[in-house]
């Protein structure tokens, strides 16, 4: 998961992307960057959160009315400072890209490129073998002017070799910006505009904040482009069926933001109803809902409204602990659990607790919540997740387990009850998380839940990204 954003501005771009990036921050705090145009490209890129990355110096370099930027989630190979984006390149324009996805044929295409000495690449971005790619079909083309239905072809001919999820910024210089998003629109964008400036980012958040009022998200496989005359051109680049990650929804985007018109945070109260009900059926009847923080919040005020009992706060998150904090060994993990999360005390003893969380991963996390609580006296502690029993890896650029550590793989739900040591464990069903998210409509990426992938994935992928993980000791989502 990363966060990416592309401005045309009448002032200094940057004056929108460096609040945009903060905004998208929650995105990923691994690496930030960006790079503007202004008879020459400025680029700023580093390891580490925005406010880190760029200063008061850097940022009144990047000047020019035309600029994208980045935030990065920490991603298998791809973790070294070469890998921060934005990239550029220089043939046959000036070309600078970002992007927020994963393609499932990285290697191969990264091959091809090197095998046919097309180009050389110097990190293990997939960014970089799209831009590459980008490149490669302009220069083909060989093209003294370059127009919008040109530009298209050129990247209808990328789109044919792209397998996986990829949302796309990318400025040419002296021509304008482009953004483009997947055939099946995996990983969200959207546009906004002011005037005759756009803003394109992977979360509406960026927009508000922004003051763009005018938002339109970016449908799979479509492609815009806005000039440097501030005319905006759109183009069906690829066909595919729509299949949003429902995780964006469960976990990773913003409470306010909108992505492809649903609601993130109505879509959480919508989930905590869905297992509310769920807690009914199995007469789970608890003195207090208590969310474990952040993102469960909204959902246990739900499950709370639906079984008619108190909602409280009994766990306090330390905000100052990010999501990149790193514990190299299982032993070290778990103590960090408790770094970030305190308990009050009031508000837990002496009482049936039922606990709402987004999802559980390997299950360490919440073996150790509910020892917190046991250890300040709570009387039962229920453990309710509003998403069902996660059991494969994802392919499309989040890193979560392997298959063999996530606890739902080989274990049914009683044994995992016993294993976190909760008196009871609710899961969300596969139906009801569609139904809640989608409010009627279709069409998810649910891959992690039920093992079918939007797209072709080649053979052996799996295995190799289980032993880049095995090897590279990425740190996991937040449970
Ligand atoms: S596999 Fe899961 S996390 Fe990955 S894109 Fe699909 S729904 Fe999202």
């Amino acid at each position: 998961m990363c966060g990416i954003i592309g401005v045309t501005s009448r002032g200094n771009a940057i004056d929108q992307i460096y609040p945009g990036l903060l905004a998208l921050q929650h995105r990923g705090q691994d690496a930030a960057g960006a790079v503007t145009f202004n008879q020459g490209f400025q680029l700023k890129k580093g390891n580490g959160l925005v406010l880190n990355v760029f200063n008061q110096k850097n940022l009144e370099r990047l000047k020019g009315n035309i600029g994208i930027g980045h935030v990065r989630y920490p991603t298998v190979g791809a973790g070294r400072v070469e890998d921060a984006q934005p990239f550029i390149i220089t043939i046959p324009y000036g070309i600078a890209l970002a992007h927020n996805g994963n393609l499932v044929n990285f290697f191969d295409l990264k091959k091809f490129l090197i095998e046919h000495e097309l180009h050389y690449l110097n990190s293990n971005c997939d960014a970089e073998v799209i831009l590459n790619l980008l490149s490669l079909e302009l220069t083909r083309m060989n093209l003294r002017n370059l127009g919008p239905e040109l530009l298209f072809k050129a990247l209808s001919r990328v789109y044919k070799k792209l397998i996986g999820s990829f949302a796309v910024v990318v400025v040419i210089a002296n021509k304008g910006l482009l953004a483009f998003r997947d055939s099946n629109g995996i990983k969200p964008l959207i546009m906004g505009r002011k005037e005759n400036n756009y803003c394109f980012a992977s979360e509406s958040v960026a927009l508000d904040l922004l003051g763009y009022s005018k938002m339109e998200d970016i449908k799979p496989g479509e492609s815009v482009y806005v000039d440097i005359t501030g005319h905006l051109y759109k183009k069906r680049i690829a066909s595919g069926r729509k299949k949003t990650c429902i995780f964006e929804y469960v976990y990773f985007a913003r409470p306010d933001s909108v992505i492809d018109g649903i609601g993130v945070y109505e879509s959480r109260l919508r989930l905590g109803e869905e297992l509310g009900k769920i807690c009914l059926k199995r007469k789970i009847k608890p003195d207090v809902v208590i969310p474990v923080p952040d993102t469960a919040r909204g959902a246990a005020e739900m499950v709370a409204e639906v079984l008619n009992v108190k909602h409280r706060e009994g766990l306090i998150k330390n905000r100052y602990i990010y999501r990149t904090f790193i514990m190299p060994t299982q032993t070290e993990r778990i103590e960090a659990v408790r770094l970030k999360l305190n308990p009050i005390k009031s508000e837990i003893k002496g009482k049936k607790v039922l606990l709402v969380d987004d999802s559980i991963v390997r299950g360490n996390t919440s073996r150790e919540i509910i020892n917190l609580l046991r250890s300040v006296r709570a009387k039962e502690v229920y453990y309710a997740s509003y998403s069902p029993p996660l059991r494969f890896p994802c392919v499309y650029g989040i890193d979560m387990q392997t298959r063999g550590e996530f606890i739902a793989r080989n274990k049914s739900i009683p044994e995992i009850q016993k294993s976190i040591g909760a008196d009871a464990l609710i899961y969300q069903t596969l139906k009801g998380l569609i139904k809640a998210v989608g409010n009627g409509t279709q069409g998810f990426c649910t891959a992690c839940f039920s093992g079918k992938y939007p797209t072709e994935i080649p053979p052996l992928l799996l295995e190799r990204i289980e032993a880049d993980r095995m090897m590279a000791k990425i740190p996991d989502i937040e449970e």
